[in-house]
């Protein structure tokens, strides 16, 4: 059964379809919006956000639910998850992709034609939440919303703009890092490149070595070329009989590589870290881009965990023996993981544009911590995650909107500086005076 919207159908909590049309990946938040809109066309998005703005009802926004900062409580959903076509300009070297493709469909178009597009560390990410919250992982090309070059949203008003550095440019720059509250995009065109191969992977070493990798990737990561991009993670791993049994309820050092250049560079860069201890598994080697997945092996269940996060400013002796109090060996935690990616490279370039969304430009790492939010450790994930962000505080500089969960509270405002929140508060006023698009993530 339909609701009587008049275009397009709607389904309410009562009607069968509806629990699938919300579901998230991160399943600690329930959503329960009002109505949900599963769009299988612009013209769909276009019909949806008309009848909201006439019946004065908040919209929300969601393509694949791998980031859910609220229950969406109140809401009108427009789902874009049907919205999933891609096409590739070879000679442009662009993609066109639809408001909600992931980066797998991506990849699985551009592959053929020798290019890649710049995605994050999971390819079952949507593309467009990614490139409208910066988009952070590779240091070689810098970020997802750097890689944008048009964006067509279906704004507040019910009109659908194509928008790009000259056609609504404040809008544009805007879309670029803002994460949300300007509307509902149905296609973005981003850059690809003609990488085909790698060096990279990751290698598991005992979790007793943290100390020593931790100390030596801290050090080492100060001499990598902006082709190389690294991250390392203390990992608490189920007892999943899906992994390798060295691995299962293991605790383990995840040292993460990627080196866009010759097998022979990659290897030597990576020497001094693979020197430092002896690993359970290293998977780190020439791989096609195609399988980036591979890298950090994040999982692709849908599960209840709590996650908090910032970024750092630089990573001294002191911060890691303070991650490592937390996080390190010997401690008792729920924590699955905590993990520090190195930032810097391409992502700190700022775009020649008056205006720059992106958050965390400046930062050199980003931190991120994660629990599981189910029994008997549930009631102890907020607090042992916060712990990690906590024992860190001293090098904390902000946080990057897409590692934003239920932790923020719906607050991001706090992620940009002054001058850039004014500018974004600016153009959410003037494309969206009544805040339609204002329920989640803006305080
Ligand atoms: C396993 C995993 C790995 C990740 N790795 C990285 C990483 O390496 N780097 C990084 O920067 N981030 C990373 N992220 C974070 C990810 O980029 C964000 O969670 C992003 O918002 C996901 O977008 P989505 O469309 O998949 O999710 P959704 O939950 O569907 O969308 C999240 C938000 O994006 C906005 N949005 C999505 N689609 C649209 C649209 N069509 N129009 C308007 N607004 C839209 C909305 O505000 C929405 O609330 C990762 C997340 C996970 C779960």
């Amino acid at each position: 059964m339909t609701t009587s919207l008049t275009a397009p159908a709607a389904l309410t909590p009562l009607d069968t379809g509806y629990a699938a049309a919300v579901a998230p990946f991160v399943t600690t938040t329930t959503p329960r919006p009002d109505l949900v809109v599963e769009a299988r066309s612009p013209a769909d998005v276009v019909a949806a956000v008309r009848w909201a703005g006439g019946e004065g009802r908040a919209v929300t926004v969601q393509a694949t639910g791998h980031q859910l900062l609220s229950d969406l409580a109140g809401s009108v959903l427009i789902s874009t998850r049907h919205l999933d076509q891609v096409r590739i300009d070879p000679e442009a070297r662009t993609a066109t992709v639809g408001g909600g493709a992931r980066w797998q469909q991506v990849i699985a178009a551009a592959t053929p034609h020798g290019l890649a597009p710049i995605c994050g560390s999971s390819s079952h990410v949507g593309v467009v939440g990614f490139c409208l919250g910066g988009g952070q992982l590779s240091r070689a090309f810098g970020t997802g919303a750097d890689q944008v070059r048009r964006v067509r949203v279906v704004t507040a008003d019910g009109v659908e703009r194509d928008v790009d550095d000259t056609r609504e440019p404040e809008l544009f720059a805007a879309l670029l890092g803002g994460k949300t509250g300007f509307g509902v995009v149905t296609e973005i065109e981003i850059a690809l490149h003609p990488v085909t191969r790698l060096y990279g992977g990751g290698a598991f070493f005992p979790g007793e070595a943290s100390p020593q990798l931790l100390h030596a990737w801290r050090a080492w990561v100060t001499t990598l070329p902006d082709e190389s991009s690294s991250s390392v993670a203390l990992l608490r791993l189920p007892p999943d009989p899906s992994l390798p049994p060295p691995l299962q309820g293991a605790f383990v050092t995840h040292l993460r590589f990627a080196h866009l250049g010759t097998a022979e560079e990659g290897a030597a860069i990576l020497a001094p870290m693979r020197a430092v201890a002896t690993p359970i598994a290293d998977m780190i080697d020439e791989m096609p881009f195609a399988a980036i997945d591979a890298i950090h092996a994040d999982p692709t269940d849908p599960m209840p965990i709590w996650d908090d996060s910032t970024t750092l400013g630089a990573l001294t002796v002191d911060a890691v023996d303070a991650l490592l109090a937390v996080a390190g060996p010997g401690v008792e935690t729920p924590l699955i993981m905590a993990e520090l990616r190195h930032l810097g490279g391409a992502i700190a370039h700022r775009p020649p544009r008056e205006h720059d969304a992106v958050a965390g430009r400046d930062a050199a790492f980003h931190l991120y911590a994660l629990a599981p939010m189910f029994p008997p450790v549930a009631a102890m994930a907020p607090a042992a995650a916060r712990s990690v962000i906590d024992a860190l505080r001293p090098w904390a500089t902000g946080g990057l909107p897409n590692f934003q969960g239920p932790a923020a509270g719906g607050r991001l405002g706090a992620l940009w500086d002054g001058a850039t929140l004014a500018f974004l508060t600016g153009v959410r006023e003037s494309y969206d005076p009544d805040g339609m698009f204002r329920a989640v993530g803006l305080r």
